[in-house]
């Protein structure tokens, strides 16, 4: 390149240009002197910059609101998430919503992944797959069909599924927990199917398998208990599918409220 004097050129023209452009020429006039690529960084005259400002400061406003106000509830366990979708229960005094109990989402250091996409509290992996291998030396398939929801995830399946079903939100709630308010969202609760009938897979059939007879008999063991079972006190449909995990001290904090409800 022949730098030298083509790269002080068009400063030198620049400086001309800011002197001339204090004098009351005509703006454009002023533009045609600056080169193109100093122009398009021109800065912004101030009544510009001050409406810019001011947006700013309105745009943090509403975003500071939104993280003040709509987060916390979103994550709250005694408020509604979902009072803007039509919904508009409020929790019972024991915190339960159509019949669910709050839960909150196990954080992701505490998960690992137990079977493609499949996520659980590392306590309750632990205990399905000794579990499983259990099973497997009777002769049963116990299958993970779904362990650890999302919030999004839980969402998703209740109020889509609820939209396409046109349920309302109590039918709903029968057989889906609203979000923030599943035993799935704890990393302990898992759906489990029978290898040899899949067609029985989260239906109640399924308390006609090899697996559900081997889990009534084994569960326990390993600290599995039968989260809905029929006549629930909790108002849910039976589940045969749907355990959870009792086996630590945590799991235990967890679910206590749902256990005393039941007992
Ligand atoms: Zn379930």
């Amino acid at each position: 390149m022949t730098s030298g004097t083509s790269a002080l050129a068009p400063n030198s023209r620049r400086s001309a240009a800011l002197q001339r452009s204090a004098s009351p020429r005509p703006l454009q006039a002023v533009e045609a002197d600056i080169p193109l690529a100093r122009r398009v960084v021109v800065p912004l005259r101030p009544r510009r910059r001050g409406r810019l400002a001011l947006g700013l400061g309105l745009l943090s406003l509403v975003l500071g609101a939104v993280l003040v106000i709509v987060v916390p509830r979103l994550v709250g366990q005694n408020d509604i998430p979902w009072a803007g979708k039509g919904a508009v229960q409020r929790p019972a005094a024991d915190g339960r919503l159509l019949g669910h109990f709050p839960y909150q989402e196990v954080p992701a250091a505490d998960r690992i992944n137990v079977a493609p996409g499949l996520e659980l509290h590392r306590d309750a992996a632990e205990a399905l797959l000794a579990l499983q291998s259990a099973a497997r030396a009777d002769g049963v398939d116990v299958v993970l069909l779904s362990g650890y929801r999302s919030l999004a995830v839980q969402q998703q399946l209740f109020f889509e599924v609820k939209s396409e079903r046109n349920q309302s939100a109590l039918e709903r709630a029968r057989v889906s927990a609203p979000p923030g308010y599943s035993e799935h969202s704890t990393g302990y609760a898992v759906d489990l199917g029978d290898g040899a009938a899949p067609q029985t897979n989260l239906s109640q059939d399924f308390d006609q398998t090899a697996a559900f007879v081997w889990l009534q008999a084994n569960a326990a063991r390993f600290h599995y208990v039968l989260s809905f079972p029929p006549g629930n006190a909790q108002g849910v449909n039976y589940e045969p599918w749907h355990w959870r995990f009792e086996g630590s001290a945590q799991a235990l904090r967890v679910f206590e409220p749902a256990q005393r409800l039941n007992r």
